[in-house]
Parts: structure tokens; C-alpha cells; sequence
């Protein structure tokens, strides 16, 4: 109980700093010490940074301005954190996992305001992914895992394109470059090249399912209208991380 609560309060002090990649990726500027509104851009001070406390700074142009993100990004990061200890505990796979899920959050809440993947992110979270995998399996007894991880990168990779050859409005070609990272991990969950395909097959359907429910639901509630669509990429996230906390429970040895 102790390892999760460490790590949603490490979360919610790292998730200013991961809304600082979300700045620098959407707005396409140099990094900065602070936050800045959404709506007029006004700078917000280096208090922007505190967890927490920083949420309730108002605009100073104007206290109407909405800034959903950065709360939700220290939320989110705290929760996927506190998960991720829940899960692993005090492992070797904590810290790569906790890696992953940091990546998922600024990718997920870039997609949510851009609608778009960025290469700048998805390529480097792969190669990042396959180093973590290739060196901590062997230096920590774990080598039954490589297969199954790169078959799981494979196999996601692979669907997620053939998908968007497909029916490319279905889904962006980021969804397609972010699905190797997550089979990577979630393959690497298991040890057998079929709890592989099963585990990545498993998150793909609860992403697919998920993404519908969530936006047939947001339609009909008229939240967004008829032509808009909802990015695939954090569907694709919640699925992966939904898969890596309930493997245990899922997947059937074999
Ligand atoms: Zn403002």
C-alpha cells in the first residue's frame, strides 16, 4: 500500500513536468520554466510548476480561461503511477513500466488536444522500449521475455497498419507508429509467444471497444458533433495499461 502512494505523489509532482513536453509538442516552441493559459498564452510563473497548488492559479488576464490539461495531466500521471505500483511493486519492472506509462500520458494528452502522434515521440518510445527490453530481460534472468515482446511489437504494429491501409479516416498513421511500443510491452508481460498474441489482442479489443462506447456515448450526449472524431491514440493507451495490470488475471498459463 505504501510503494502506490510514494508513487501517485511522484506522479502528481512529475506530471507539471510532463505538461512541459505537452507545451513544447503542441505549441512547437523552446521549452519554459512555467506553464502558459490555453487560451491567451499568457505566462503563468515558475508557480505553474507546483503539483497541486498550481491549479487554482487563475489566469491573470482572465479567470474564465479554461486549463483543463495540466490538472488532468497530474491526475492521470498520478493515477497511472500509483497503478504501476500497485502492479509491479518494488521490481525491475517498475521502472521501465513507469517509463512507458509517462510516455502514455503525454502522448495520449497531445493526441487529445492535437489529434495527432507525433514521430518525434513515437520513435523514439520504440527504440527507447526495445533497448529497455533487450538489456533488463537478460541482466535480470528474464530472456523468456524478449521473444514474446518483439512478437507482441510485431503483431500490433502490423494490425494497427494493415488497419489504417484499410480505412486510413478510421485511425491517424500514428496510431499504426505507437502499437509496436505498446505490443513491445505488453508482449513482454508474458513468456510464451501465445499469451503474446493473446495479450496484445486482448488491448486492441478493449481499445477498439473502449474508443466506441466513449464516443458514441460523447455523441449522443451532443459533446462532439456528428463529423468530429476522437483521437485513437489514449484509447490505445488505456487498453495497454488495462492489459498490463490484469495480465495476472487474464492470461491463462500456456
Ligand atoms: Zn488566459
Amino acid at each position: 500500500m505504501v510503494l502506490p502512494l510514494i508513487l501517485a505523489v511522484l506522479g502528481l509532482a512529475i506530471g507539471p513536468l510532463l505538461g512541459i513536453v505537452v507545451d513544447r509538442a503542441v505549441e512547437r516552441e523552446r521549452p519554459e520554466p512555467f506553464h502558459r493559459c490555453r487560451d491567451c498564452g499568457t505566462a503563468l510563473g515558475s508557480r505553474s510548476l507546483v503539483p497541486i497548488a498550481s491549479w487554482f492559479i487563475p489566469c491573470p488576464t482572465d479567470p474564465t480561461h479554461r486549463r483543463w490539461r495540466y490538472p488532468l495531466t497530474d491526475v492521470v500521471t498520478a493515477v497511472a503511477f500509483a497503478v504501476a505500483g500497485a502492479r509491479f511493486g518494488w521490481s525491475w519492472q517498475l521502472g521501465p513500466y513507469l517509463a512507458l506509462f509517462a510516455a502514455l500520458v503525454v502522448m495520449s494528452v497531445i493526441d487529445l488536444e492535437t489529434h495527432l502522434l507525433l514521430n518525434i515521440l513515437t520513435g523514439p518510445a520504440l527504440a527507447v522500449g526495445l533497448f529497455l527490453v533487450l538489456t533488463l530481460s537478460g541482466a535480470n534472468n528474464y530472456d523468456d521475455g524478449i521473444w514474446p515482446a518483439l512478437i507482441g511489437a510485431g503483431l500490433y504494429g502490423g494490425m494497427m497498419f494493415f488497419f489504417w491501409r484499410l480505412y486510413p479516416p478510421g485511425m491517424g498513421m500514428g496510431d499504426a507508429k505507437l502499437a509496436p511500443t505498446l505490443g513491445l510491452f505488453l508482449g513482454w508481460m508474458t513468456t510464451t509467444p501465445v499469451n503474446a498474441i493473446r495479450i496484445v489482442l486482448f488491448a486492441m479489443i478493449i481499445s477498439f471497444l473502449g474508443h466506441a462506447i466513449i464516443g458514441l456515448s460523447l455523441r449522443a450526449f451532443r459533446r462532439i458533433g456528428a463529423g468530429a472524431e476522437l483521437p485513437m491514440g489514449p484509447a490505445l493507451a488505456i487498453g495497454a495499461v488495462a492489459m498490463i495490470v490484469l495480465s495476472d488475471q487474464l492470461l491463462v498459463a500456456g
